[in-house]
């Protein structure tokens, strides 16, 4: 049984991105790690950290310094955490901010991106925003029924619970939205199944919480029930993409030219998926 996995890449997208000033700095201290590992274990100092904030571009820039005896050239590092500067225990303040004035473009596009792609936690509070076919529905809140119900209207989602404990909205919330997500997902692969004359597949929901869709050669499709949250066309796209593995159980360009004929704007359309995601990942 062969298992397509679609988007591996969302992977990279919160893998830290590192860039290095100097290659032969990098190298160095490798080398050093390597020559460090050999050598018997001696007591070494803790790197020193410090936060420190500076103007790039008129923006405030927080970063951390971490020191480090015997390191060589300065190093800066972005990632969910913000930028990090490796430094050796002397290299002065106004070097390592030269270094970061020096790739200016490159710290704020990388900061950016990552402010983007952070995941803010979801709220289960009255008012609060859940995402549902790329809308956001208001949560209206109610506490005091026994039985969960959950009612989409007018841009609202009303549900009802026993108590505003947040893990029982969050269970009713997510139950309503696998609800409508295996009807729809199902309607959508029948389509372009037959519009493209194929057997339709046998729709199934995933929990995968970092793959929209998979399929198998017993024509077995599943797609995440978080799917439900991005806009219809999106949705379209994972569907096809899934329904052009049927053909292709591979990612040949034979694959992507069916995707094509199915989807004629995948291109755009995954480009848009792979920015956003994280924006369906709440929970
Ligand atoms: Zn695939």
């Amino acid at each position: 049984m062969s298992t397509l996995d679609l988007f591996d890449r969302i992977v990279d997208l919160f893998a830290p991105t590192e860039h290095h000033t100097a290659t032969r700095g990098k190298r160095e201290q490798a080398s050093g790690d390597r020559a460090r590992r050999m050598a018997p274990p001696r007591k070494e100092k803790q790197p020193s950290e410090s936060q420190h904030s500076m103007a790039l571009d008129g923006h405030r820039v927080d970063y951390k310094v971490v020191r480090r005896r015997g390191r060589r050239g300065v190093g800066l590092k972005i990632d969910g955490n913000g930028l990090t500067v490796a430094a050796s225990l002397t290299t002065p303040l106004s070097a390592i901010e030269g270094m970061i004035g020096q790739h200016a473009g490159w710290v704020s596009r990388k900061l950016g991106e990552w402010s983007q792609r952070r995941i803010t936690p979801q709220v289960w509070q009255t008012g609060a925003k859940i995402p549902f076919m790329g809308e956001s529905l208001t949560l209206m809140l109610e506490t005091g029924h026994a039985r969960a119900h959950v009612e989409q209207a007018m841009g609202h989602l009303f549900v009802k619970v026993r108590s505003d404990d947040p893990a029982l909205i969050e269970k009713a919330v997510v139950t309503w939205l696998k609800k409508q997500a295996l009807p729809y997902l199902a309607q959508r692969a029948f389509h372009f199944a037959r519009l493209h004359q194929l057997t339709p597949p046998q729709v199934f929901l995933s929990s995968a919480n970092g793959r929209w869709g998979s399929c198998n050669s017993r024509r077995e499709v599943r797609f995440s029930w978080r799917l439900i949250k991005a806009r219809p066309a999106l949705i379209d796209y994972v569907v096809c993409h899934e329904m052009a593995h049927l053909r292709h159980m591979n990612h040949s360009a034979a694959f992507w030219a069916e995707v094509e004929r199915m989807c004629p704007d995948y291109m755009a359309l995954k480009k848009e998926l792979d920015q956003s995601d994280h924006r369906f990942r709440a929970f």
